[in-house]
């Protein structure tokens, strides 16, 4: 049997999303041996991100500045928004590296049945933003969902008036993917997306 505070670590770690208690426990026991190599650096790090967790005013996203890293890289093109429903979904298109733009993180989407409504979401930052200037094109990379699509909808409408290029993310075919293995809705929105052969 562990102590108190060991057993609130495990605790603690065991609510984090991806881990359940064995996993905590596991990864508590390490922490236990590795005390040098693994608690200390872990706890340094916690700390440090703790004190400077910041939330960034100009397009939503977490990180430990504000407005964050993304925002104030000189080297991104701030003509381009891509508009995502969660930092998550943020992060992963960072990961893909496919497009050097800003970024602007809604927090939700438009939900009519669980009570979502516009004002529950960083519209207002968006249209704020393009109000401001220098915005030639947002992309919406919002969720094939039901939801996701209807608040591209309502975006799309809210944005055509600043003279901006309103863009979707296609759906379709993924790299690697076998026709035969794809949903009928993902097979059906290939087919219409479909593009002339170059
Ligand atoms: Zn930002």
């Amino acid at each position: 049997m562990a102590s108190r505070e060991i057993e609130t670590l495990t605790q603690a770690l065991a609510r984090l999303p991806g881990l359940g208690p064995r996993s905590a426990r596991r990864a508590v026991l390490h922490l236990l041996k590795k005390r040098e190599a693994a608690l200390t650096p872990l706890l340094r790090a916690l700390e440090a991100v703790s004190e400077r967790l910041a939330i960034c005013s100009t397009c939503g996203n977490v990180d430990t500045a504000d407005p964050c890293m993304i925002c104030t890289d000189p080297r991104r093109d701030a003509s381009m928004i891509i508009v995502v429903e969660d930092v998550a979904d943020l992060w992963a298109l960072e990961r893909a590296g496919a497009m050097n733009a800003r970024f602007h993180v809604l927090g939700g989407t438009l939900s009519p049945l669980d009570g979502v409504g516009p004002d529950d979401l960083n519209i207002s930052g968006l249209v704020d933003r393009l109000a401001a200037g220098g915005v030639s094109e947002v992309i919406l990379a919002v969720n094939a969902t039901v939801d996701g699509q209807t608040t591209a909808h309502y975006l799309t409408d809210q944005l055509s008036g600043f003279g901006v290029k309103v863009t979707r993310l296609a759906h379709g075919v993924p790299v690697g993917g076998e026709l035969d293995y794809l949903d009928e809705g993902t097979l059906a929105q290939a087919l219409r997306a479909r593009r002339p052969v170059a």
